[in-house]
């Protein structure tokens, strides 16, 4: 019989959660307006909000701390980290900035402007976020794949050549500062991108004179499906397959809190010489000086360890199998979800879980809202309280899918929590026919709203 993977790591610290009843959590999630944002961590059991800086970090992070090198310029911890980052990345140029939405907004001061167009795969919000602020478009250019959430394509992430090339040939090469490469692609469900893909579009690119930026949060997982999925890389280690896909890009812009695994920091890494000069203006202005950009000296030395350890084959086979092994057992109970299961997460699909609560009364977010009630566990709603209102009519936009994301931090919770969340879901799943009613909404700000919306039970 075949082994099976198991942790590369035991327990040296715990933190306690606690549980708490049913009765307790209807009190609480009703004092919160129904909002899971609005609860405080500790009326949380199982919290799979989001991965994202959630992590555990490792003995050799905490004892890295205590080395942290807190010099204002020339911090060692930073040359140390600068070292990892171009080992890993093969990049020449680094600057840390305090998260991955910071190193966005350093990168995309210098290269997007007013008018400009950047294609991408399913824009990560804060990234959109930062080409429409200066009123530039970003444009979806994911396969046709990526949406039909019952299809088994192994790399759902890829990005559509034709599209691109059409939006190539549609603008000015001086309208597109870059194409943005998520991978793996959380919009469309932690989806990887295979080396095939990531190869042609650097070829297209190459063909225009383009260049092509990756938002790199979770290429670590992404490397490993390369792996596990992608012939011929069988053999190769994550470090090479991970330098591999880099060597195809310019740079990148990255979320430490991701696969960096520490709880906050940033980075960009980029070849180019004068973007580079030009982003140290902005990171001396909006982060910090060019060797902590926002990032404590202990925080550098905790990543340089993190970036290490989290390119290793056996803590990645680790975490995306015991995301893996949540989705199977759900699949076994029949609960709809992704599929192929995500690197980071579980998406479960409320239009075919509770078809029954009409979509205005928001049923993603009642099915999140009962998962608290009968686990108290928080998941996050990804429909239509998210997508907000169209900015001109004011009215609901309805996505094509209503999600409840199971976010799975990394190194933090066991197995065993896996068949809680699962069984908590399973008998949500029996009396799913017995949920008619949702919600409605009583206040909410003029954008972004979901964070801070308040609702009441229909
Ligand atoms: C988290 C994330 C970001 C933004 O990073 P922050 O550290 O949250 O600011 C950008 N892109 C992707 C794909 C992400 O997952």
């Amino acid at each position: 019989m075949k082994l099976p993977y198991a942790e590369p790591y035991k327990y040296k610290m715990i933190e306690s959660i606690k549980r708490s009843t049913e009765e307790q959590r209807k009190k609480w999630i009703k004092e919160a307006h129904y909002n899971l944002f609005n609860l405080s961590s500790d009326k949380v059991f199982i919290d799979l909000l989001t991965d994202s800086g959630t992590g555990a970090m490792s003995d050799s992070q905490w004892a890295a701390m205590m080395t942290g090198d807190e010099s204002y310029a020339g911090s060692t911890s930073f040359l140390k980290l600068k070292e990892v980052v171009q080992k890993i990345t093969g990049y020449k140029y680094f600057l840390p900035t305090h998260q991955g939405r910071a190193a966005e907004n350093v990168l995309f001061s210098v290269k997007v402007k007013e008018g400009d167009v950047v294609p991408g795969n399913s824009h990560f919000d804060t990234t959109k976020g930062h080409i429409e602020f200066r009123k530039a478009k970003a444009i979806d250019c994911s396969i046709d794949e990526a949406t039909d959430t019952s299809l088994l394509h192994p790399f759902k992430g890829n990005i559509d050549i034709h599209k691109l090339e059409k939006v190539f040939k549609e603008h000015p090469k001086e309208k597109i500062p870059f194409v943005i490469f998520t991978i793996t692609c959380n919009t469309s469900g932690g989806q990887p991108a295979s080396m095939e893909n990531i190869k042609a579009v650097s070829n297209l690119c190459k063909e225009y004179g383009i260049s092509l930026i990756f938002d790199a949060a979770r290429f670590a997982e992404n490397a490993y499906f390369i792996k596990t999925r992608e012939k011929g890389y069988e053999n190769k280690t994550i470090k090479e397959i991970a330098k591999e896909f880099f060597s195809y890009g310019d740079g990148m812009t990255m979320s430490a809190k991701k696969d960096g695994l520490v709880n906050m920091g940033g980075f960009i890494a980029l070849n180019d010489e004068e973007i580079y000069k030009e982003a140290t203006v902005y990171n001396i202005m909006y982060e910090g000086f060019i060797t902590y950009g926002g990032m404590n000296g202990r925080d550098m030395a905790a990543l340089a360890v993190g970036l290490d350890e989290s390119t290793e084959f056996d803590y990645l086979e680790s975490r995306i199998e015991q995301v893996a092994y949540l989705g199977k057992r759900l699949t076994d109970f029949g609960v709809p979800v992704l599929q192929p299961y995500g690197g980071h997460a579980i998406f479960i699909d409320a239009n075919k879980f509770v078809p029954t609560i009409p979509r205005d009364e928001y049923r993603a977010q009642a099915l999140a809202i009962e998962l608290y009630i009968v686990g108290g566990i928080r998941s996050v709603e990804i429909g239509t309280v998210l997508a907000d209102r169209d900015p001109f009519t004011r009215k609901n936009r309805y996505p094509e899918l209503e999600l409840v994301r199971l976010a799975i931090p990394r190194r933090t919770y066991s197995q065993n929590h896996m068949d809680y969340i699962a069984v908590a879901l399973k008998n949500i799943y029996d009396t799913r026919h017995e949920a008619k009613s949702g919600y409605r909404i009583i206040d909410e700000a003029p954008i972004m709203r979901h964070f801070t919306v308040k609702f009441e039970k229909i």
